[in-house]
């Protein structure tokens, strides 16, 4: 059967599993207790899509939001959008996860804000230090190179084969949705 996906899991399956946007976003709501629209959106529909319910996504972020700002602003401010996302509110029509091209191409973030996909829209040092916490030189190298050359996709599968132990070229498609690089390390994992 399938698997019930509870905010508890979430750390252990970000380390694994999810790809450096949701890495970067999930870091970034535990450090700061707080994500911009951008991010909440691009975050709250890949946690849905991988099958976190609305009441584990409303409890999760009002379990960060709420180490700064009081449960009824919470409620008030950011329960609605979410709702919204999983068509409980407004037009009433779930709404589906962004595919990388969608983060790469609309809603560029500012400097303030933690969405996008850091292959595209992280400077290259930037970018090579986050990678260095993860992978060997080399293959920071490699990535980089791809991410320079507007090969956005080759990055993130590289990325992906590099994390999971499998030889280059080894993961046989190349990442076209942050879903998908979850699922095909789920496979891999379980
Ligand atoms: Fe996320 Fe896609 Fe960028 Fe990979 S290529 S980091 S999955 S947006």
């Amino acid at each position: 059967g399938q698997i019930i996906i509870t905010r508890h899991m979430i750390d252990k399956l970000v380390v694994r599993s999810f790809p450096p946007c949701m890495k970067q976003m999930h870091k970034h709501l535990r450090v700061n207790h707080h994500l911009k629209y951008g991010a909440r959106r691009q975050y709250g529909l890949f946690l849905k899509g991988i099958g976190l319910s609305l009441d584990e996504a409303m409890a999760m972020m009002r379990d960060e939001f709420t180490k700064k700002i009081p449960s009824d602003k919470f409620d008030k401010e950011y329960g609605y959008n979410i709702r919204y996302m999983y068509g409980k509110e407004g037009r009433r029509v779930p709404q589906t996860a962004m595919s990388c091209a969608g983060i790469i191409l609309r809603n560029p973030p500012s400097a303030v804000d933690c969405h996008g996909c850091p292959f595209r829209h992280c400077e290259t040092g930037l970018l090579k230090q986050k990678l260095a916490s993860e992978l060997k030189k080399d293959q920071v190298e490699k990535i980089t190179q791809f991410a320079e050359n507007n090969q956005y996709d080759k990055a993130c599968t590289r990325y992906f084969e590099f994390t999971h132990h499998l030889e280059e070229g080894g993961l046989g498609q190349l990442i076209t949705h942050p879903n998908q690089f979850f699922e095909e390390s789920q496979k891999i994992i379980a």
